[in-house]
């Protein structure tokens, strides 16, 4: 059993300061697979001075400069993927297809981010005025265990993009992933003090990032209920916040839809990464006259087609819950729903059958419920966990009403007819709607409306939130 024993802060791996030993467990057998030391205060303080002085000397790199910062980083991430993979796996228990997935996804960051970059101009004419895009200063990007190693490189790409410093907190849970991340950003060479990485718990660690004086703006992704905290904690020193938070994302069948063709994609939204997204379809929306035909397909694709067990058979589609506290989480809200009064189509409490050598793992039964009012808390509150609600609805501006009826707005799927899907789309009050079942566009801005998150990541968007227009009138052209 291993034990990782060091953070990272001005170029180096150092022991923390901190003396907690957290256990990291294996989600699919719930037995201890290693232990990390925490950080503490004292070491966030080390790492943003860190940071505080690495920032002069990056925020003056010129864009070529730090196209090759990223160009590096990509390819040393590029040689760990298999090892991040693996360590996914172990440590969260993403089935392989997602975990694959996981590990690409972290390495192309800093792709994706140097092609936002290369034609990003960071120095514009605007009327009279030069204007430059400036590095906002030391940021805090602060990460959820649900794809840890995605979004440290995601955030730390642009930051590095806009010539800014970093200070990371993940999730103290995904110690192995982040320490694969960072011995290939240590291969990668840059200059000390670029990036820092503390593990350690978000009430200690993430909060003396969000009220440090010297960290300019926080990146987060993770629950909304700590969002708002981010934000109090933020105010005295104005940082800037980038949020991307939770979601309870609708998934409309418009009625000229074919129910057999939209079936494998209503469940991949809705049970993606485990059901541990915050972009699950979970609301599922069809019109009453459609009902029936909708749940008794939906229902056998889910009881023969999504099987849930060992991550690591390639037939696997459900893979573990993250801890025992998810895994509880989930089981109350499954628990709610019967006492709700919402109708089982199939699931329901406790673990699955036929789970072998994997008793002990955190696993869930697929479950959607059926007759559900979008009142019911089952309908409102992120679960976090592969549970689906059929909610139904008489007329499109009856499904759109339904769609938009929730305190969030990350993500929404549509699949009908494609020029009626597009004027649903229109409707919904979402940052993103993906429409019959499209693919993901990494330079397109992803963040969430109401109260799944505040500003955008990704592509220009993404950039433009690490950096700060400067005026300069009476300035020659740049
Ligand atoms: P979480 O409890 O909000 O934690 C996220 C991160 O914040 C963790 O590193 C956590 O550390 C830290 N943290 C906790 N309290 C803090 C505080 N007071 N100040 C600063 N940092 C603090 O969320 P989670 O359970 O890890 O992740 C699941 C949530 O993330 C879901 O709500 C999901 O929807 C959301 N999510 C959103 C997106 C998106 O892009 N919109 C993507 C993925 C996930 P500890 O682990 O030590 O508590």
């Amino acid at each position: 059993m291993r034990t990782i024993e060091h953070i990272y802060i001005d170029g180096r791996f150092v022991e923390p300061h901190g003396r907690e030993l957290f256990d990291l467990h294996n989600p699919a057998t719930g037995k201890v697979i290693g232990r990390v030391r925490l950080g503490d205060v004292e070491d966030v303080n080390a790492a943003v001075a860190a940071a505080k002085r690495a920032l002069p000397g990056m925020a003056r790199t010129t864009k070529a400069e730090r196209l090759r910062m990223l160009e590096a980083l990509h390819v040393a991430m590029r040689s760990r993927v298999k090892e991040l993979h693996e360590a996914v796996l172990d440590e969260y228990g993403a089935p392989t297809s997602r975990s694959v997935w996981m590990g690409d996804y972290a390495a192309d960051s800093f792709l994706v981010a140097a092609r936002t970059l290369a034609d990003y101009p960071l120095q514009r004419e605007i009327g009279a005025a030069r204007v430059a895009m400036e590095p906002v200063g030391v940021v805090g990007l602060i990460t959820p265990w649900n794809s840890n190693a995605g979004f440290i490189c995601n955030k730390l790409a642009y930051a590095i993009a806009a010539g800014c410093t970093a200070v990371i907190k993940p999730s103290e849970m995904s110690a192995s992933q982040t320490d694969v991340v960072l011995r290939a950003l240590h291969e990668a060479g840059l200059p000390a003090g670029v990036y820092n990485v503390v593990n350690g718990r978000g009430a200690d660690v993430g909060a003396a990032i969000a009220v440090h004086p010297d960290v300019a703006k926080i990146s987060f992704t993770g629950s909304t209920a700590v969002g708002k905290a981010i934000v109090r904690a933020s105010a005295d020193s104005l940082k800037r916040v980038t949020l991307e938070l939770g979601g309870k994302s609708p998934t409309i069948i418009l009625d000229d839809a074919d129910l057999d063709a939209v079936i494998p994609g209503v469940i991949e939204a809705g049970f993606m990464n485990s059901g541990q997204a915050c972009i699950a379809g979970t609301r599922v929306l069809v019109s009453e006259s459609r009902r029936a035909g909708f749940e008794a397909r939906l229902k056998a694709a889910i009881e023969t087609g999504v099987k849930v067990g060992d991550p690591r058979d390639p037939s696997t589609t459900v893979g573990p819950m993250v801890s025992l506290t998810q895994w509880e989480r989930v089981q109350r809200y499954i628990h709610l729903g019967l006492e709700e009064g919402a109708r089982l189509l199939t699931g329901g409490e406790g673990r699955p059958e036929g789970l072998g050598s994997y008793l002990g793992g955190y696993f869930v039964r697929p479950t959607v419920f059926t007759d559900v009012r979008n009142d019911m808390r089952i309908a409102r509150e992120e679960i976090f966990g592969p549970v689906l609600s059929i909610l139904t609805y008489r007329d499109e501006d009856d499904a759109v009403a339904i769609a938009n009826d929730t305190t969030y707005g990350l993500s929404a799927y549509v699949f009908g007819g494609q020029a009626r899907a597009e004027r649903v789309a229109d409707r919904l009050e979402s940052g993103r709607v993906v429409i019959n079942g499209a693919a993901h566009e990494p330079l397109a801005p992803f963040g969430g409306m109401k109260q799944s998150g505040l500003g955008r990541e990704n592509g220009v968007f993404g950039l433009d939130a690490y950096l700060e227009p400067k005026t300069l009138l009476g300035a020659r052209p740049a």
